[in-house]
């Protein structure tokens, strides 16, 4: 990702750089334009995110000293229901890329049909370089700062990259106690005895596996013995390798932030994650060799999945990924000039919103479960899961089959068109 400027304000902004996330996000919505009828009249709605709302986080650090980091939590569009999406603690945050993220939340709600707006929120921070308590009180004095705007009937942040269930106690406790009030609704991804939902850590990469083998199951690939390659080893990536190998396919590649490693033979990715867990380097672990990124990103594989962060399959790395299906695990990883590239060799692309919608979907059960306050079983999540996500990549072929567009321009006309024609029976106000 380039290097953000800070604008006047001080705030890390990327403005019209065309790989930054917005841009790409902006390209992706030039592209469904012409399939959406009537409702292209209110394209530009999608070109604008409604609210964006950046704050200034104060802490004390543990030695005595002040602290300040940026956060920002977008809200694209409130359209369809209330804001959803989740919050990230990364160095390169910016407000662009925040934008982007809840853009493609919009659109990721939409497709799935979830009663749900787009948002995201993120803090500019490396959280590994943050005690504990430094953490706490950071999270603690954002959620405080973005309370203007979130609330179980209006914006439900998440987790994210960098982010977990421990996070979301302490944003839940937060808003809970601004308004004197438990309100358990106002974020998903919450410890289960805080009104967590079984299967929601493990949702994302589930729906992950889920896309990946109906879409193979369609190209006649049978997933048992199917070569698997996977950037990105964590509750995503983690969990998508872990059913892939338990279905019989071959991990043969896996990259995280200590490198890039690879066993011919497949990972043992049950070990890989329990060593990984307990603190170990990927690479160090001894069922894999350590390879180089160039080298890592050329592996001969039948299912590619993306699952790190956006912008890392560049139109340069697609002409020489050697696969034959993408399934995208991370938010935005592939530019649109890497989809041309994908589409020209005739590597199949499942796009983010779709492949990775399943977090979001047990999210959403969550809220219901919390609003309720009746909590349904592991097995009743996993099926309700497994119908959604199974109707929603079948809509998408369909469209895709019916326009001759790519499976994300399918996703996006689906999407795009439920948001629109929300838009349009609102009407604007005043
Ligand atoms: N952060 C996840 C995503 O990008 C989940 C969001 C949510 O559960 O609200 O889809």
């Amino acid at each position: 990702m380039a290097t953000p400027r800070p604008t006047a304000a001080g705030l890390s902004y990327v403005p019209n750089n065309p790989n930054s996330p917005w841009q790409m996000y902006l390209q992706q919505v030039d592209r469904v334009a012409p399939y959406l009828g009537h409702l292209a009249r209110w394209v530009e709605t999608l070109k604008h995110c409604k609210r964006v709302l950046a704050v200034d986080i104060p802490i004390n650090r543990d030695d005595g000293t002040v602290a300040h980091f940026e956060g920002f939590r977008a809200q694209h569009n409130l359209s369809r229901g209330p804001g959803k999406g989740g919050v990230r603690y990364h160095p390169d945050v910016t407000i662009d890329e925040v934008m982007a993220l809840s853009a493609w939340m919009t659109v990721k709600n939409a497709a799935v049909n979830l009663p749900y707006g787009g948002a995201k929120g993120g803090i500019r921070v490396d959280p590994k370089t943050l005690t504990r308590p430094e953490l706490e009180r950071l999270t603690r004095r954002y959620t405080s700062e973005i309370g203007l705007i979130i609330g179980p009937d209006k914006d439900i942040p998440a987790p994210d990259v960098n982010t977990d269930a421990q996070i979301m106690a302490w944003m839940m406790d937060t808003y809970s106690m601004n308004v004197g009030a438990t309100a358990t609704g106002v974020v998903t991804g919450k410890p289960i005895a805080l009104g967590g939902s079984l299967g929601r850590r493990e949702a994302t990469g589930r729906g992950v596996y889920i896309t990946a083998r109906e879409t193979a199951h369609g190209m006649k690939m049978p997933i048992e013995g199917a070569r698997v390659v996977v950037q990105g080893f964590g509750n995503v990536g983690g969990v998508a390798a872990q059913l892939f190998h338990e279905a019989g396919a071959k991990v043969v590649g896996v990259q995280d932030v200590s490198g890039s490693a690879m066993n011919e033979a497949g990972i043992d990715v049950n070990a890989a994650r329990d060593y990984v867990a307990k603190g170990g380097s990927l690479i160090e672990f001894k069922g894999v060799t350590a390879i180089s990124e160039s080298d890592f990103w050329a592996l001969k594989s039948d299912i590619f999945v993306p699952a790190a962060l956006e912008n890392q399959l560049t139109a340069e790395r697609a002409r020489h990924l050697s696969t034959r299906l993408v399934v995208e695990g991370a938010n935005g990883p592939t530019t649109p000039a890497a989809d041309d590239v994908l589409h020209d060799r005739g590597i199949l692309v499942v796009p983010d919103v779709i492949a990775n919608a399943g977090g979001v979907t047990v999210s959403y059960f969550e809220w219901v479960q919390d609003f309720s306050s009746f909590f349904w079983t592991e097995a009743e999540i996993n099926s309700r899961l497994e119908r959604i996500m199974v109707d929603a990549l079948k809509a998408v072929v369909h469209t895709a089959e019916e326009h001759k567009v790519s499976l994300r321009t399918a996703a996006f006309i689906i999407a795009c068109s439920r948001v629109l024609a929300a838009r349009e029976q609102r009407g604007l106000y005043p």
